[in-house]
């Protein structure tokens, strides 16, 4: 509704090599991709946001994906381009009363990339825009083995299975 509102443009792209599915935390990394794209939409008056997905390594049993967020907002003066990834540091501290927030969300995704094993930065150009970019790193997700309907368990007779279910929905 915040992109909508300021008429901005939301895009995103998966490059065709980022597999459908992998293993690891969908929840942590949800929260960095929100915190990134609201900040997007907050600090951007015109324009739009582009959300992209691409795979940066692939290592037998993991995966490395390289996200970023590309905004054509007010951008980020180079002396604050560290210090905005500490905890309470905002670019201008007078921005506070315009957009508000805490200071808090860079901070938190950098400590949930770091669990990922990856890394964030940022590019930026005051007046220009700014790209977010972060690696996480996924386990690959092995295509399960169909055994078929002759699998031994399935088909083994004379076996009583009593399943116990509390929660009415599961249960039906
Ligand atoms: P908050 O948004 O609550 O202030 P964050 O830790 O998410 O906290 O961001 C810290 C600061 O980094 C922001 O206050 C802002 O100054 C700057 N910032 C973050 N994202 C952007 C962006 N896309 N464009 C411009 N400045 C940004």
């Amino acid at each position: 509704p915040n992109a909508k509102e300021k008429n901005l443009d939301l895009t995103y792209h998966v490059h065709p090599e980022v597999p459908n599915a992998l293993i690891g935390d969908s929840v942590r990394l949800c929260q960095i991709i929100i915190n990134l794209m609201s900040n997007a939409i907050k600090f951007t008056p015109r324009g739009g946001i582009t959300l992209t997905v691409e795979k940066q390594s692939d290592e037998q049993t993991d995966l490395t994906l390289h996200f970023s967020v590309a905004d054509t907002g007010i951008g980020i003066p180079i002396e604050k381009q560290t210090t905005i990834f500490e905890p309470f540091e905002q670019a201008d501290m007078s921005t506070t009363r315009r957009f508000g927030g805490t200071g808090l969300g860079l901070a938190i995704s950098t400590q949930l990339v770091h669990m990922m094993d990856g890394r964030i930065w940022v590019e930026s150009e005051v007046d220009k825009g700014s790209t977010f970019h972060f690696t996480a790193r996924f386990k690959q997700a092995k295509p399960v083995e169909s055994k078929g309907p002759e699998s031994p368990s399935l088909v083994r007779p004379g076996l009583h299975i009593l399943l116990a279910e509390d929660n009415a929905v599961n249960q039906l």
